[in-house]
């Protein structure tokens, strides 16, 4: 017997499509990470939320004839619609992040298709913990850049891990939203800073910090992004301060 079925489809997948872009700034943020900008052909624009990625398609460049795609998350805020930008850490021998660190040049023309994922803010006025390791900063950058201009009260702590001091970036920029919102810290942590260096701040791994954020642990939303390694850590940490497994979000970078 045949009977009919609905079948339904996330609204949010109308809006992947493929991009053409052009290569219009690329900024050295450390010896390893990149941020780059791509300016959308003449007419387009991307409709995405605060958090969520593309897929970036390589051309085929020395020995590496495959082409090849790569999820990014983009790192600059949805209002920016004729462009993006992606911050792109080099992966050594990596068939993508070789070509974006070694051969991509400004002017190059690039394709993408997007946006995709369901790391996104959600619409709360809960407090919110977010914890990003390396360039895991992208999809949180794009998130507070977005809430800066719809503007936020909620109780906001950012964690971010790195080794040394030369593993930091937009720490500046980060931290100038200390006075864009009411009640947002940014917290750079330093797991093995180098001897001698003029660091002050916090040490170790981020996760001893926790505590002292958390107010509520049943109304905090916890963002993560980086290595499995960090997220798996993290959210474990986060679940024996009390917040609900439920309330933890991430996009794992492995
Ligand atoms: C949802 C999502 C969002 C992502 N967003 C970002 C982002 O914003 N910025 C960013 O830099 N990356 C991001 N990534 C990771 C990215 O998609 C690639 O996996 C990474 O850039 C390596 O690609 P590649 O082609 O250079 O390396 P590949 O040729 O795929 O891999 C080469 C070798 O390196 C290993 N490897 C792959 N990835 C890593 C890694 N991250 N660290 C160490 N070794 C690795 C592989 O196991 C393999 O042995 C994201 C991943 C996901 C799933």
């Amino acid at each position: 017997m045949k009977s009919e079925i609905n079948i339904e489809i996330p609204a949010s997948i109308f809006n992947i499509r493929r991009f053409e872009a052009t290569v219009a700034e690329i900024i050295d943020y450390t010896y390893d990470i990149k941020g780059i900008l791509f300016k959308l052909a003449d007419g387009e624009s991307i409709d995405f939320m605060a958090g969520q990625y593309v897929q970036l398609e390589t051309s085929p460049y020395d020995k590496v004839k495959q082409k090849v795609s790569r999820a990014y998350s983009i790192s600059s805020k949805p209002e920016l619609q004729n462009a993006l930008q992606l911050i792109i850490r080099y992966v050594p021998e990596g068939i993508c992040t070789t070509w974006v660190h070694q051969h991509l040049k400004l002017g190059d023309k690039v394709f993408f298709t997007g946006p995709y994922g369901d790391f996104f803010l959600r619409d709360t006025e809960a407090d919110i913990i977010y914890v990003a390791g390396g360039s895991g900063k992208a999809p949180i950058k794009s998130m507070l850049e977005h809430l800066a201009e719809s503007g936020c009260r909620r109780k906001m702590t950012y964690f971010f891990g790195a080794r040394t001091k030369k593993d930091l970036y937009l720490t500046d920029e980060m931290t100038a939203f200390e006075n864009v919102f009411p009640d947002f810290k940014y917290v750079p942590v330093l797991s093995a800073p180098e001897p001698g260096c003029d660091w002050t701040g916090k040490t170790g791994f981020v996760m001893p910090y926790f505590k002292d954020a958390i107010r509520d642990p049943k109304n905090t939303e916890a963002y993560l992004c980086g290595s499995p390694g960090m997220i798996n850590a993290v959210t474990k940490a986060l679940m024996e301060n009390g917040i609900p497994k439920e309330k933890i979000y991430y996009d794992s970078f492995g």
